[in-house]
């Protein structure tokens, strides 16, 4: 049987790159580029709420780093390093070497390595929790406060997809075994836009990424920058795999889907160009979805060009009663 401290050298210790102090010490150490800010974040993730227990470890190693990731893509961030907290309920050494495979290969791709953390027996299900830690110049941040009226609202690369694979997975949706194989890898293994959120920073007035569903997450962003929103539901980047979708289900995917880990942005229209040369650079679809009102609230119009009513709300962990 392993001892915690084995399993910790076994799966969670990788050579720290030079400068920083990983694993290994009661805190890990890493620099701050002179005139640059910290950018941290951290997300919580539990079996039976945000995965299901029969989940690929490999898959889950990826997201559960992909969804901190996410977060310092919003903000413009660069990924310096990050911490993971693991309660496990039984050891299995299999399971653990999956999931570490899958978290080290993200954090590997992003220059994100694994710098410290902690890991417990828990009585309970398995939950983990990742912190990442990212720089950014002061100042340059992209926020969810910043956007102006008269901004172009964007999206970046396609929608749906992970909506309809997690309905269909918990049973919601009627098993078709071709829509689960085209919409299964945008639930499992979201790719977090970092490089375009490099891009973006200059460019971009405010952003957030898609956790919760498209119309909740820009009416985070709207709400802090005390604009209103007009968006159109024809331009917005459904997933190719929902083309044959009805209605319906299609515009709950799209408008109120969670799990995207995509770019919601606005930048001002005289830098549209620069947002779709950004978009290249990170090799991400970008696409222009609609513009900020002076006006409060968030209007969607159907493809008749006729505001929609009975709009799709986004996740909410408690909602009220
Ligand atoms: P402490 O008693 O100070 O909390 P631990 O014994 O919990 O230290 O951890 C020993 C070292 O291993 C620390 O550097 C800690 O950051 C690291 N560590 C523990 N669990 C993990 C994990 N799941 N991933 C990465 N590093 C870990
Ligand atoms: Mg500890």
């Amino acid at each position: 049987m392993a001892s915690e401290f084995e399993l910790i050298a076994r799966y969670f210790t990788r050579t720290a790159p030079t400068g920083l102090l990983g694993v290994g010490d009661d805190c890990a150490l890493f620099p701050v580029p002179p005139g640059e800010q910290v950018a941290t974040s951290t997300d919580l993730l539990l079996e039976g709420r945000h995965f299901f227990p029969d989940v690929d470890p490999r898959a889950l190693g990826h997201k559960a780093l992909a969804v901190n990731l996410s977060d310092l893509a919003a903000m413009g961030a660069r990924p310096i390093g990050c911490v993971l907290g693991l309660a496990l309920p039984r050891l299995d050494e299999p399971w653990l070497a999956a999931f570490a495979d899958g978290f080290h290969a993200l954090a590997a791709a992003h220059g994100c390595p694994l710098i410290g953390g902690d890991t417990t027996r828990s009585a309970h299900d398995l939950a983990i929790s990742v912190t990442v830690f990212g720089a950014v110049p002061a100042g340059q941040a992209l926020r969810r406060d910043g956007a102006q009226v008269g901004d172009d609202i964007w999206v970046s690369g396609e929608l749906g997809a992970a909506d309809v694979a997690y309905r269909l997975l918990d049973g919601q949706y009627p098993a078709d075994a071709a829509l689960l194989a085209a919409t299964r890898g945008a639930l499992e293994w979201p790719q977090p836009q970092v490089a375009l959120g490099l891009a973006l920073r200059g460019i971009a007035h405010a952003a957030i990424d898609l956790s919760d569903g498209l119309l909740q997450d820009l009416g985070h962003i709207l709400a802090a920058s005390r604009v209103g929103a007009c968006v159109e539901f024809d331009r917005m980047p459904a997933a190719a795999a929902l083309a044959a979708m009805d209605a319906a289900p299609l515009q709950r995917a799209v408008l109120g889907g969670g799990d995207v880990y995509q770019l919601c942005f606005t930048a001002p229209a005289a830098r549209r160009d620069a947002v779709l040369a950004a978009g290249r650079a990170a090799n991400a679809r970008v696409t222009r979805i609609g513009q900020t009102l002076a006006q409060p609230g968030l209007i969607v119009l159907d493809g008749q060009g006729r505001p929609m009513t009975a709009l799709p709300a986004g996740f909410d962990h408690f909602p009220a009663a």
